[in-house]
């Protein structure tokens, strides 16, 4: 109420120089009555109407209602900056929540990819494994039938080491005629 008489006093150009005066009794507002909240005259004080009521001088109204604003100004401030602290701590926790639920994605695409990868090395393994003994196998009968070749040329050697050591010339003739036939 206080506040809206004096936004009207600045705004009233008219008003500007006198101050405010009381509806009833056109005399200059001086008491605050602290029942109604509102300004009156001297003789508004003496009436009926305010005889019991609270009432103070305007400047102690005014002092009383500003600390009393000053203290809600204060709790309010305290209230802002309790609730910027829990803005933070919220924030906080939506990114870290991001940040698990990436973490979580990451690890879990690798684990996909490392499963892929495990799986083609097995196969290219395997399609090694067939190759290698689709080629090996034929390789390995050749092995083989050169060693019967060369135990069969060994064989032939040791004949002949033991003709060219024969001393019997007889002998020797007859059975270098024996292996020509042969
Ligand atoms: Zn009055
Ligand atoms: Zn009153």
């Amino acid at each position: 109420n206080l506040a809206e008489g004096a936004r009207k006093l600045k705004l009233d150009p008219k008003e500007k120089e006198s101050k405010p005066h009381c509806e009833k009794h056109q005399r200059e507002l001086e008491l605050f009555c602290e029942t109604d909240r509102k300004l009156i005259c001297l003789i508004c004080r003496d009436c009926r109407e305010h005889k019991s009521h609270d009432l103070r001088p305007i400047n102690e109204a005014v002092e009383i209602y500003k600390d009393k604003l000053k203290s809600s100004l204060d709790s309010l401030t305290e209230k802002k900056s309790a609730v910027l602290q829990t803005e933070l701590t919220q924030k906080r926790k939506i990114s870290e929540e991001q940040a698990s639920s990436l973490q979580t994605h990451i690890t879990s695409e690798f684990t996909k990819m490392r499963q892929i990868l495990t799986e083609k090395e097995q196969r290219l393994l395997r399609v090694l494994g067939e190759e290698e003994e689709r080629i090996v196998e034929p390789m390995e009968k050749n092995l083989r039938e050169i060693q019967e070749n060369l135990n069969s040329i060994e064989e032939e050697l040791s004949k002949l080491q033991k003709l060219t050591e024969q001393k019997d010339d007889l002998i020797f003739l007859k059975e270098e005629a024996c292996r020509k036939r042969r």
